[in-house]
Order: structure tokens, then C-alpha cells, then sequence
């Protein structure tokens, strides 16, 4: 299947070859024509399936093929809400990109950043405005906002924006567009709260589904540590050690957490970065930019900071806490062997994570392998099943999954203990 297949005007095709995209990955290929035709859509699909151009690029076409198109001061034509800042502006900045050779006019509007460049924006009205839901309700409550016009709208990952508690927000903001509009759903889990928003917001909907939550790709090696809490911060030092861990995003249960992962980290002389709620916009932006350019070798973040994060080829993904929702696990690990590249998630298990675990192994229907040859191994309670025995996470990924070597540390790894803070 190729994008000419779909029925993509030429502006998008050229976009697109700018952006060498050669073919349109499955979501792409089920989305788009449905889309075009102006069908409702649910899809259930994770990040790093394309998920993104699925919606975009028909909402391009549509807009900017539409005859006799409103372009009046104030008008919106269509809204995407999206449950994070990163996300909305790596939306905007595809929007921009797939969008290059068209001439419509796109927005943000996300918390963190000044109010008054974005009333001067939604002064103007825009074909696309991509939004979280919370700065864009204090625009509506000031009265700068009007979606009257909205003719499409999108609501991405709406599972995260239900845990981020952005419900009545997404209702109050959707009970304001007209009920004549083309919707697209976008969730990677399906909890019941999201079939009721489906059957509620969609009309005879195409249904979508890519790589079921629960299947984790079988590209990525997943290796899972037990270590005592207070010896994480060593392990993970220790692991960090084997230089083919070029950079990796690691996740913390909490804020806190990210911040003393990376003091930690630092004071080891191993750079690293926290990005997380509590931080401005710039500085996770800045956070973010120091990542993908390799001038800091650790990106450290909460799942809702790092949902929006979208970086590509990333090799390692570390789970320094498990999750305690088993889906997140799944969508964690899927951000590494990303574009056809393998990946490696490595996981450390305390004590009070174990239950989290089962749920995972429960969820994804797979025993992690157990790595049992570390220097830091828990001393407490619950015997540790083996399964991998001396086999140690320090490959770097390879196209055909096969996982590199550090021949020189051979067999006689480090035992010493890093020069760690706590
Ligand atoms: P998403 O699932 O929307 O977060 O997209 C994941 C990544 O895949 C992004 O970096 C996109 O730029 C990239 N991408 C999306 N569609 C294609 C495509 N057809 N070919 C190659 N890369 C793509």
C-alpha cells in the first residue's frame, strides 16, 4: 500500500517525502480512508504505531480541500485534545510538517506558558487548534474561545487525559461543539469508562485496532531485576556502567522520585535530566531537547510527563519503579523498538512491587526473564524465580533483535560498588 493508494493529495505526498515516509504503517492504511470518506473513528492503538499522521493527515486534506471554507476571526475548524504539553506540540510540530505544502493555519494552546500570545491566537482563528484540556478551559471560562465552527474533532489518548482526572473538563469542552462533527477517538487501553465515552461521543464509528494493549512487541528483550528499594539507585548506576546503554529513558512512580533518581545520577557523574509536572514548560522542553541530541545520556520521568515525549530509535527503556497499572507497563516499554529497531526494557522489582509485576505477567500473558547475576540481589522475603540466570542487560539492540555483546567485561563483571549518592 502506498500514501498515493489512499487518496492523498499531492501537497501531503510531497510532505511526506519530505519527511521519508515511504509507505503508511497498518494504522495509517485503516484510518485513513474512512476518515477522508468523513466516518467517526475509534482506535486503539499505542504510541509508535503512526497513530498521529492517522489524523492528521486526512484532517489536512479535509480542511484544506473544503469549498467555500470559513475562515473568519475567531474560528476553529478543528480541535484536538491531547492529554499532555509535549504531546500537543509534537502534534503541532507533525501538523507543521505534514501540513508544509497547504496553507492552513495551526495552534497550541497548552498550561505552563503565558495566557496572552494564545488569545491573540484564538483572536485570529486557526484550521487546526491542538489543546490540553485545562489551559484551554480557562480560555473558554475568560470567554476567549470559540468552538462553534469545530467541524473534527480529536481526542487522543483520551485513556490518559480520564487518569489525569481531565473528564469534566473534556465533557465540558465537547459540550460545547456543534453535535454535527466528525470525531476520531484515539485510546491505546480500553477501560470501561472509555467504551462508555465511545458510545456516547461516536456515531457508527469505524472500529480500529493495533497491537492489542496486552501483546508487548516481540522485538523488545525485557529483563527484570529484584533489587531492594534502597539499592536501586546502585544497580541502576552499576547497569549504567556498560557504556552500550547510550541513552535511556527511565521512569519513576513519582515526581520525587525522578528528581532523587537524577541527583543520584549526577553526583555518579553520569548526566541525566527529570522531566516531570513540576517543571516549566521551557525546562522540559530544554530537558527533552538535551535527550534527543545525546547531551544527556538519561531522560527520568513520570508516565503522564513522559507521555507525550516522542523520540525516536530510543534503545533503553528502564523501569526503575514498575507501574501499578499493567497496561502502563506495555505502553512504557513500547517507546523502545520503535520503527522496526529491537529494543531492551529492563525492569527493577522491590518487595512492594511484586504484586504490580503478577499484574503485569498477567496482563501480557509472559514471564519477564529474571536476570539473578547482579551485585545488588533483595535480600527480603518472596523467592526470586530464575530464568535467566547469568545473563546480565547489557546489550545494545540490534535490527534483528539479537542482543550485542561488551566483550571486553566478558564474564567478570563490576562488583565494585559506583561512588553513588543515595
Ligand atoms: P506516533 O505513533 O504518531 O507517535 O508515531 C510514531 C513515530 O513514527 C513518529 O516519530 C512519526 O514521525 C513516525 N511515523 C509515523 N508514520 C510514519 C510512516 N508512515 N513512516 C515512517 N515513520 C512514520
Amino acid at each position: 500500500m502506498t500514501f498515493q493508494q489512499l487518496q492523498l493529495i499531492p501537497p501531503i505526498i510531497k510532505a511526506l517525502a519530505k519527511e521519508n515516509y515511504t509507505q503508511p504503517t497498518p494504522i495509517q492504511e485503516q484510518a485513513i480512508p474512512p476518515v477522508l470518506a468523513g466516518r467517526d473513528l475509534f482506535g486503539c492503538a499505542q504510541t509508535g504505531t503512526g497513530k498521529t499522521a492517522a489524523f492528521l493527515l486526512p484532517i489536512i486534506q479535509l480542511l484544506s480541500t473544503q469549498q467555500g471554507r470559513p475562515n473568519g476571526k475567531r474560528v476553529i475548524r478543528s480541535l484536538i485534545l491531547t492529554p499532555t504539553r509535549e504531546l500537543a506540540i509534537q502534534i503541532s510540530d507533525n501538523a507543521k510538517a505534514y501540513g508544509c505544502f497547504t496553507n492552513l493555519r495551526y495552534g497550541v494552546i497548552v498550561g505552563g506558558v503565558s495566557q496572552r500570545p494564545q488569545e491573540q491566537l484564538l483572536e485570529q482563528g486557526m484550521d487546526i487548534l491542538i489543546a490540553t484540556p485545562g489551559r484551554l478551559i480557562d480560555l473558554m471560562n475568560q470567554g476567549f474561545v470559540d468552538l462553534s465552527h469545530v467541524q473534527i474533532l480529536v481526542l487522543d489518548e483520551a485513556d490518559r487525559m480520564l487518569d489525569m482526572g481531565f473528564i469534566h473538563d473534556m465533557k465540558r469542552i465537547i459540550a460545547k461543539l456543534p453535535v454535527k462533527r466528525q470525531t476520531l477517538f484515539f485510546s491505546a487501553t480500553m477501560p470501561p469508562e472509555i467504551t462508555s465515552l465511545v458510545n456516547s461521543l461516536l456515531k457508527n464509528p469505524v472500529k480500529i485496532e493495533i497491537t492489542p494493549v496486552s501483546s508487548t512487541a516481540e522485538r523488545i528483550k525485557q529483563m527484570l531485576y529484584y533489587v531492594d528499594k534502597p539499592n536501586k539507585l546502585l544497580l541502576l548506576i552499576d547497569l549504567l556502567q556498560d557504556k552500550s546503554i547510550a541513552s535511556a529513558l527511565v521512569f519513576t512512580r513519582t515526581k520525587h522520585g525522578a528528581d532523587r533518581v537524577v541527583r543520584g545520577l549526577t553526583k555518579a557523574k553520569i548526566t541525566a535530566q527529570a522531566i516531570h509536572g513540576d517543571k516549566s514548560q521551557n525546562a522540559r522542553q530544554a530537558a527533552l531537547n538535551n535527550f534527543k541530541s545525546g547531551a544527556t545520556r538519561l531522560l527520568v520521568a513520570t508516565d503522564i510527563a513522559a507521555r507525550g515525549i516522542d523520540i525516536e530509535e530510543l534503545s533503553h527503556v528502564i523501569n526503575y519503579n514498575l507501574p501499578n497499572i499493567p497496561e502502563t507497563y506495555v505502553h512504557r516499554i513500547g517507546r523502545t523498538g520503535r520503527a522496526g529497531l529491537s529494543g531492551i526494557a529492563i525492569s527493577f522489582c522491590e518487595n512492594e512491587e511484586i504484586p504490580y509485576l503478577k499484574d503485569i505477567e498477567k496482563l501480557t500473558k509472559q514471564k519477564i526473564p529474571v536476570v539473578t547475576d547482579h551485585p545488588y540481589p533483595m535480600t527480603m522475603t518472596e523467592p526470586v524465580p530464575a530464568t535467566v540466570g547469568a545473563d546480565r542487560a547489557n546489550g545494545a539492540p540490534s535490527k534483528d533483535g539479537a542482543r550485542g555483546h561488551s566483550g571486553k567485561s566478558g564474564g567478570g563483571r563490576r562488583r565494585r560498588r559506583p561512588h553513588a549518592g543515595k
